[in-house]
């Protein structure tokens, strides 16, 4: 069994952003200069740009991580949508509606339910899925959530199925991350919520979530258990935004020192309001400027991480963060039990929170080709096993374009022969011819273009490099 381990250490992070209000411009100015010629920064660093006020050095920091995603990321932005499988909760999270003392009547899924919730995602056009759930070792055991991985895995429509299925569940047992590496899932995503331990410990007032060390090593143990693939994040709201941004980098580093494979992705969500809960009874709320930074600075800091961003943030804000790091975005989506099908019949839910960005999925889609992004529906790193250490040395190879980018164009392509209207097709189909120069190597880039021919006509389609 592997000891708990508090590699965050609290005096250090508080350090860093004491001294970090006297940095001078030198030091942002050499930073900035750094990350833009793709060298990684000191702690010290990052946290003089997260506390830098300074509007031109903001400007700069806006500027380089726009950079960096474009360098790394090109127009290329992953979709994926969320599917609520349980609401059950043992735990007391101040800031979540699952809450347990928070009564409302709560419901999981049943398989039918499963497939039901699948087939109206995948009408969205939807190839990736993140589940989530409370935690209820009762009413929401792993089996469960085994049997809605399997359920979700077996299920095949005309226009192909759901590829990747990330997971998003309570820190658990080397034992059970053991069985969902065995169950194909993609990435394990868990929001630490925050570093900050006594922040964590008024946030969670009971439960087996209270235990910051168990959940600050849940990726240790699902390292251990050989999932390479894992996910993490902060609810900004909770703390002081900057000790969880240096606590995010800090974790990175302690997973990628000991298992040779730091966060895949990151997330950024930022607290909401939800039944149960006051948003006003939370003194570290982020306004949008001071999290735009934080995105920024985030790209800056880990430039081959991907940085996921959800509906829980509004239309104008998601655009903008999009210029800023975000390299992928969940559309369409319901963050209840059976939030699709109970949309569809105008039934009411009880969400886990509300989101801010309720436009339909073809709609978010649509405006990123409006405003030059290539919408990907990609899988194949994982559908190849490229996971974990192989595909970070292919991310920091700098020739991640040769694959991704083929990959978007063709996922894309598949996208809007299934589920878009002749101006959706024209559009797409002109982004994909303007995009297909871009690739560097010749035979990929050939291949490409016989391939989106092929799914263009009908004569084949699931193309991956
Ligand atoms: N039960 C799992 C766990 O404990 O990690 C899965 C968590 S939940 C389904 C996904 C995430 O939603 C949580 O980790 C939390 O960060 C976020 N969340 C909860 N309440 C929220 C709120 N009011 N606003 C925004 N995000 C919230």
């Amino acid at each position: 069994m592997l000891e708990l381990e508090n590699f965050i250490d609290h005096d250090y992070i508080n350090k860093l952003l004491k001294d970090a209000k006297n940095a001078g411009d030198d030091v942002i100015i050499n930073a900035l200069d750094k990350a833009q010629r793709g060298e990684s920064l000191l702690h010290n660093e990052v946290a003089a740009l997260l506390l830098t006020e300074n509007s031109l050095h903001i400007s700069r920091i806006f500027e380089t991580a726009g950079n960096i995603k474009k360098r790394i990321y090109g127009s290329r932005i992953v979709m994926f949508a969320p599917l609520y499988l349980s609401d059950y909760c043992v735990n007391r999270c101040a800031y979540c509606s699952f809450n347990h003392n928070h009564e409302f009547p709560r419901s999981k899924l049943t398989m039918d339910e499963v497939r039901e919730e699948v087939k109206i995602l995948e009408m969205m056009g939807h190839k990736r899925l993140a589940i989530e759930a409370g935690e209820h070792d009762g009413e929401c055991p792993i089996d469960y959530i085994l049997e809605c991985i399997k359920t979700i895995y077996e299920m095949k429509f005309e226009n192909g199925e759901i590829r990747r299925v990330n997971v998003n569940i309570a820190a658990t047992t080397t034992e059970n991350y053991r069985k969902l590496k065995d169950a194909r899932i993609g990435t394990y995503i868990l929001f630490q919520e925050t570093y900050n331990e006594a922040a964590y410990n008024s946030a969670h007032l009971s439960g087996p979530k209270k235990d910051y060390l168990w959940h600050l090593n849940a990726f240790d143990r699902a390292q251990d258990a050989g999932i390479d693939d894992v996910g993490g994040g902060v609810l900004f709201g909770l703390a002081d935004p900057y000790y969880d941004v240096l606590g995010l980098l800090i974790h990175n580093e302690h997973l990628e020192k000991k298992y040779n494979t730091g966060f895949h992705t990151i997330s950024v969500p930022r607290l909401r309001p939800a039944a149960g809960m006051n948003i006003n009874d939370f003194p570290n709320l982020v306004d949008d400027d001071t999290f735009a930074k934080i995105v920024a600075c985030l790209r800056i800091a880990v430039p081959f991480t991907g940085m996921i961003l959800s509906t829980r943030e509004a239309h104008e804000m998601r655009k903008k963060l999009l210029q800023l790091g975000i390299s992928q975005i969940s559309a369409g989506s319901t963050t209840e039990v059976g939030g699709y099908f109970k949309k569809k019949r105008n039934e009411k839910t009880t969400p886990q929170f509300l989101v801010n960005d309720d436009r339909s999925a073809i709609s978010i889609i649509s405006e990123l080709i409006d405003d030059g992004f290539i919408p990907s529906f990609c899988t194949a790193c994982y559908r190849g096993g490229r996971t974990g250490d192989r595909f970070m040395s292919l991310a920091k190879s700098g020739k991640i374009g040769n694959v991704c980018t083929p990959n978007a164009l063709m996922t894309l392509c598949e996208y809007a022969m299934d589920y878009g209207d002749d101006t959706f097709k024209e559009k797409a189909m002109s982004i994909i011819k303007k995009e297909i120069p871009q690739i560097a190597d010749g035979q990929i880039k050939k291949k490409t273009e016989e391939n989106i021919e092929m799914i263009r006509t009908g004569k084949g389609r699931d193309f991956y490099v």
